[in-house]
């Protein structure tokens, strides 16, 4: 275990599987307290064992990100165990790609209320602890879509842009009082993301199309979300786009 993150708490979303599960690791695995946020909590609890029998800190915190009351249960059992926030990784999301006009509309209200409200949400909950602390960190993760258009993605492409967008504009908010923001931007990740795909041909298609690339693993965007929050305090990665080499 290496010690840069000694004495930090960071809040992960979508802790449970993927690239939230791997960041906690990787986070914990530098020292820092880890609070692992998402809806199953079965995973969340086998993923903090995991962590804690590395000798690392975890502590589990059932949440659904467009819950409000979860989000400020999230904020204040963080507080009451730890008393701070150094390190907030925004990365709950769900991609159930479809045309718009095969779409249902809870699925396209789902996509915004994950991927871009319950962000926000969360954001503004913590932001009050870090202007106190006058340091932090906000991670946000996006998506290569968050640039790049793909068809069947209108919704999920809007979400992603508009977590990019969040970002740039918030740095500008709170930049000057020692809080970093980081967009990171994935290309294809070997996760449970496309199991969520609702339209089967569409989910076999996707797959397909993931499955003859080099895809990267959730270690990839780990190790560099950990890069980013570990640079001393005068460095402000603000964005990260990194890809599967074969991803063109
Ligand atoms: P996974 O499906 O493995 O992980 C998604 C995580 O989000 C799960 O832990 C899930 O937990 C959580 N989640 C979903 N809905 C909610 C909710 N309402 N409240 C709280 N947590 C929720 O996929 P990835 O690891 O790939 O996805 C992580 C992020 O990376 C997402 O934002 C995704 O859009 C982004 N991304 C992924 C790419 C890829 O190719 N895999 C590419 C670009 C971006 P639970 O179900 O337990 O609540």
């Amino acid at each position: 275990f290496g010690s840069e993150l000694d004495g930090q708490v960071a809040i992960v979303t979508g802790a449970s599987s993927g690239i939230g599960s791997a960041t906690a690791e990787s986070l914990a695995s530098r020292g820092a307290s880890v609070v692992l946020a998402a809806r199953r909590e079965d995973e969340l609890e086998e993923l903090a064992a995991r962590i804690e029998s590395n000798d690392g800190d975890a502590l589990v915190v059932a949440t659904d990100v467009t819950n409000d009351e979860d989000i400020d249960n999230l904020v204040e059992t963080t507080l009451d165990e730890y008393g701070r926030i150094d390190i907030l990784v925004n990365n709950a999301g769900l991609m159930p790609l479809a045309h718009i006009a095969d779409a249902d509309r809870e699925t396209l209200q789902t996509t915004v209320d994950v991927n871009l409200t319950g962000l926000i949400t969360l954001t503004h909950a913590v932001v009050p602890t870090m202007l106190e602390q006058g340091s932090g960190y906000i991670v946000n993760v996006s998506s290569v879509v968050g640039r790049f258009l793909q068809p069947n993605s209108s919704h999920y492409n809007a979400a992603k842009a508009g977590v990019k967008m969040f970002s740039d504009s918030l740095r500008l908010d709170v930049a000057e009082e020692g809080i970093h923001v980081a967009t990171i931007e994935p290309g294809a990740v070997d996760t449970e993301l496309l199991d969520h795909i609702p339209d089967d041909e569409l989910q076999s298609n996707v797959k397909n199309l993931v499955g003859s690339m080099d895809a990267l693993a959730p270690e990839d965007i780990a190790r560099t979300i950990t890069f980013v929050v570990t640079q001393p305090p005068r460095v402000d990665i603000n964005e990260v786009l990194i890809r599967p080499l074969d991803q063109v």
